[in-house]
């Protein structure tokens, strides 16, 4: 065999061994062009190098002009490739001048198969012996094609690219990647102009070798590529043991961490996290298995505050119960990101989740014992209030009994003196008007609480009675909601008494809830300004409702429907607004249940 051909095949088996190595590197990570470019030009050199062969090999004419002719095509498709390539490796140059340059060079090709023998020839006279790596070569001799001129101007055109391209690359930094790979592809043109002009018009002889040059352009861009691979790899290994650290990070802080990815519907997940929702280490999680973790009340809030996330491209925060597979129940909370791509469509959704059951049982004891102990302050509050009553109605009520026991002797007499039984009537008004005194002081009692008025604002002081509620409203199922106008001035108050007013009216509104499951289970809270000089707080549920005589009398003390109720909450309530120079009403609503309504006056300083 001889040298040229042994040099030749081996060019076309090297190519041809490196594009099986990158194109299935491409196949397995579509996000790599160039090691696609990269393996269609290897593709194409090992073609060059065939047709290349064929013509120093051959002494037909005829044989020469064909392989001349088919060599253009995979020589056009190297071009095409490598103007891809140095596109996507450097990412810079004129765009433009790579479109012309393959411009000219696929026009060039239409003229390789429709003029003369090929592109460079219009006809091949005669085959010449060429003494080439010691061997003897063929050679063409014939009438030139100047149409070819195209095709040169065209690689021509790909060289300033290709320089183009490695210049900027350089400025911006990438100076190994723009002087090996951009300095090789302006190089491998350069020296394709510079042979072509020396060939075909200025009658140097030469045999074919382009695949020699665009061996060496393949093996740099291979070297780089390679490169990359090693250094990515390095990566992998250095990202690896960043994630270790995480995760040993993560399970020390307890915290469970996932990733879902979207396209792929995978949700990877440390050890923690899967502990956390019952999930054994080697099960394939996906959103929906996920989704079924988490308990039915709860699933819907989850998916929408996650859609929220991925609308707003903000992070999301969630609290929720996992109803586990052994049947036990786990609060959660969590938080975390969904991560979306340019077009703003989901990528990945991430989050980080940490078991809040001890502290939330530890809420729900907390409000249990609030409960009694607002429960027992309830029963002594009124204990006292009923001997009181009794002590001090005691008197005028037996006043009245023994003025009227002897009025109804005086009317036994057959001539009643009616002057004396107008005086006793006379003493039995005064006596009630008396009992009836000592209910209002008992009111103003109540109303002479000590309070600490300050400028107070009610957003803040909402949100604070919403906290405090939370966990009774989710034990309740009842949807809690607040509306706060944005030009809220502040008002003044003490805060204590008006977290009181609004505990009442809402726990009150709860209650009328209780039991109904054939609507919404909601409570609307809202504040906006009424006139310049107050502010209107309104608490609307849709629960049972009020009868229209019952409008006014939930605000007698001692009126309540309710089993263990004292009927004392309103009554109060409405002593606490009176007192802040406000007032506070009920209102039926037009649909169902009821609505509490009270005013609170401006600060002055926001009035000012
Ligand atoms: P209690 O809650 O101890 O009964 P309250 O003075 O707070 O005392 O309430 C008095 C009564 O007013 C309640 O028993 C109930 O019948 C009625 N009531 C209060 N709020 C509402 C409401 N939102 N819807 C229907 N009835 C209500």
């Amino acid at each position: 065999m001889s040298f040229v051909t042994i040099v030749y095949s081996m060019i076309a088996a090297a190519c041809l061994t490196l594009a099986a190595v990158h194109l299935p590197v491409w196949w397995r990570n579509r996000d790599a062009p160039a090691s696609l470019a990269f393996s269609i030009a290897a593709l194409c050199t090992a073609a060059i190098a065939g047709c290349e062969l064929t013509m120093l090999t051959t002494q037909s004419t005829a044989v020469y002009g064909a392989a001349q002719r088919w060599s253009n095509v995979p020589i056009v498709v190297l071009l095409v490739a490598l103007a891809a390539f140095s596109y996507h490796y450097l990412a810079a140059g004129r765009r433009w001048l790579a479109i012309t340059g393959v411009g000219l060079r696929l026009v060039s090709l239409v003229i390789n198969f429709s003029a003369g023998q090929s592109l460079n020839y219009r006809q091949i006279d005669e085959l010449k012996s060429l003494r080439f790596m010691g061997e003897q070569v063929s050679f063409a001799v014939g009438v030139l094609n100047p149409w070819q001129a195209i095709g040169q101007l065209g690689v021509f055109m790909l060289m300033l690219y290709f320089a183009d391209a490695s210049i900027t690359a350089w400025r911006r930094g990438r100076r190994a990647a723009a002087f090996f790979v951009g300095g090789a592809l302006t190089f491998f043109m350069f020296a394709s102009v510079t042979r072509a002009f020396l060939v075909y018009w200025q009658g140097v002889q030469s045999p074919s070798m382009v695949s020699l040059f665009s061996l060496g352009v393949v093996l740099v861009m291979g070297y780089a590529l390679s490169a990359d691979l090693l250094q990515a790899k390095r990566l992998v290994v250095e990202l690896g043991e960043r994630e270790h650290e995480a995760n040993l990070a993560a399970d020390a802080a307890e915290l469970g961490i996932w990733t879902r990815d979207v396209s792929r519907d995978v949700i990877r997940a440390s050890g923690k996290w899967r502990d956390l929702f019952g999930f054994p280490p080697d099960e394939k999680i996906d959103l929906e298995a996920l989704l079924q973790r988490i308990h039915v009340d709860d699933r819907g809030d989850f998916r929408d505050r996650l859609a929220q996330a991925a609308r707003d491209r903000a992070e999301y925060h969630a609290e929720f119960r996992l109803a586990l597979p052994d049947g036990r129940m786990r609060w959660i909370a969590a938080m975390g990101r969904v991560d979306v791509d340019a077009k703003g469509r989901t990528m990945r959704t991430r989050g980080a989740c940490i078991d809040i059951t001890a502290r939330r049982s530890a809420e729900q004891e907390m409000l249990r014992l609030r409960q009694d102990i607002a429960h027992v302050g309830g029963v002594s509050v009124m204990g006292q209030l009923a001997s009181t009553l009794a002590h001090e109605i005691n008197q005028p009520l037996g006043a009245i009994l023994r003025n009227a026991e002897a009025a109804a002797l005086f009317m036994q007499d057959p001539a009643p003196d009616l002057h004396e039984i107008s005086a006793i009537f006379e003493d039995i008004r005064k006596d009630d008007q008396r009992a009836g005194e000592v209910i209002d002081r008992m009111r103003a009692l109540l109303r002479r609480q000590e309070v600490t008025k300050s400028p107070l604002h009610v957003a803040q002081v909402l949100g604070d009675v919403r906290q405090l509620l939370r966990p009774d409203a989710t034990a309740r199922q009842v949807a809690l909601e607040l509306a706060v106008s944005a030009d809220l001035p502040t008002v003044h108050g003490d805060r204590v008494q008006i977290q009181q007013v609004l505990l009442n009216l809402i726990i009150n509104a709860m209650d009328a809830l209780e039991g109904l499951a054939d609507r919404p289970r909601s409570i609307a809270v809202s504040a906006r300004p009424e006139g310049a000089a107050s502010v209107e707080i309104s608490v609307a549920d849709s629960g049972r409702g009020l009868e229209a005589d019952q409008l006014d009398r939930v605000f007698d003390p001692f009126f309540t429907t309710k089993a263990a109720g004292i009927g004392m909450g309103l009554s109060i309530s409405r002593s606490i607004v009176e007192t802040h120079g406000g007032r506070l009403w009920a209102e039926s609503n037009l649909g169902q249940g009821a609505t509490f309504r009270f005013t609170l006056p401006v600060a002055q300083d926001a009035l000012a």
